[in-house]
């Protein structure tokens, strides 16, 4: 039994904390790119993806406040929305969205499944296409914005069931910013050496790092067959493995658990829940 850590066992390396969903006055946003820049600044944030509706907004020309500011575009009309991350060409929002991932994978960006839990059936993107779909990195295991219109702002019950299937794609969790009140309800914190853009590209598309809504995680390490997890603030640790299923849980705010050679599950994986609705989610550790 092999575990495949994403993260980093390294005393070297930060967290740093970003939002990989943020729409502006450029589409249908309430605040310009830079009164949504100082905002995510002054919430601490270190990385912020612009993601307008089918445009890509240069960045040009605004003060970044000492973030990292990361050119994307929300793949919206003619289909289920997907984040263009690092876009340094538009891709045409084609309604098939196999070609739009296949032209995103040229652009030598990536991909992320936006809200598939969004909307009164639940079901903004079908759970076929993610089983079918390639060339995508991962799924908006947490949409901010969907706490407050129909649907299930939480899509943790899709990544186990890809999970399960041997689809290995990772969690991510954004604001979706588009009012007051979606700013700072999501995040991504990515583990990196050095803060800057082509670390955190290689840390999200790498599934090195965690999300979050305010359980925030301090140490993530795997020694020989024990995965360690130590928290600030949370208040209790679930393990998660196939299909979703809860094998274990302890009270308080760190864990050791180690898996024995004969654990008969293909991933294992950790929410940390906090103070009231906050948690924060690792990445899937994938057994071999
Ligand atoms: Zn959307
Ligand atoms: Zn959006």
């Amino acid at each position: 039994m092999k575990i495949n850590n994403p993260y980093l066992n390294s005393a070297n390396s930060i967290w740093v904390r970003g939002n990989l969903h943020t729409h502006t006055s450029i589409s249908d946003g309430a605040f310009s790119p830079q009164d949504t820049i100082t905002r995510y600044a002054s919430l601490g944030y270190q990385f912020l993806m612009f993601s307008e509706h089918d445009l890509i907004a240069p960045a040009n020309g605004l003060d970044t406040k000492g973030m990292v500011i990361i050119q994307g575009n929300e793949i919206t009309d003619e289909g289920p929305h997907l984040l263009h991350v690092n876009a340094k060409k538009k891709v045409e929002p084609y309604s098939d969205r196999q070609k739009v991932l296949d032209e995103i994978q040229k652009d030598s960006g990536f991909a992320i499944i936006s809200h598939p839990n969004w909307e009164e059936d639940f079901n903004h993107c079908p759970q076929e296409f993610l089983e079918t779909w390639e060339h995508y990195t991962g799924i908006e295991i947490y949409n901010g914005i969907v706490r407050r219109l129909p649907g299930n702002p939480c899509a943790t019950d899709r990544w186990d069931l890809l999970l399960s299937q041997g689809k290995f794609v990772w969690g991510y969790a954004n604001d979706d910013a588009h009012w007051d009140e979606n700013f700072g309800v999501a995040w991504n914190v990515a583990q990196v050496e050095k803060l800057t853009l082509e670390n955190v590209l290689n840390a999200l598309k790498n599934g090195n790092f965690y999300t979050s809504t305010g359980v925030e995680i301090e140490k993530i390490t795997v020694n020989s067959n024990t995965i360690s997890l130590t928290t600030s603030n949370a208040k209790k640790i679930a393990v998660i493995v196939d299909y979703g299923r809860r094998i274990k849980e302890v009270q308080g705010n760190s864990i050791c658990y180690e898996i024995s050679d004969t654990f008969p599950y293909s991933y294992i994986r950790f929410e940390c829940w906090g103070e009231g609705e906050s948690q924060a989610w690792t990445q899937p550790f994938r057994l071999v």
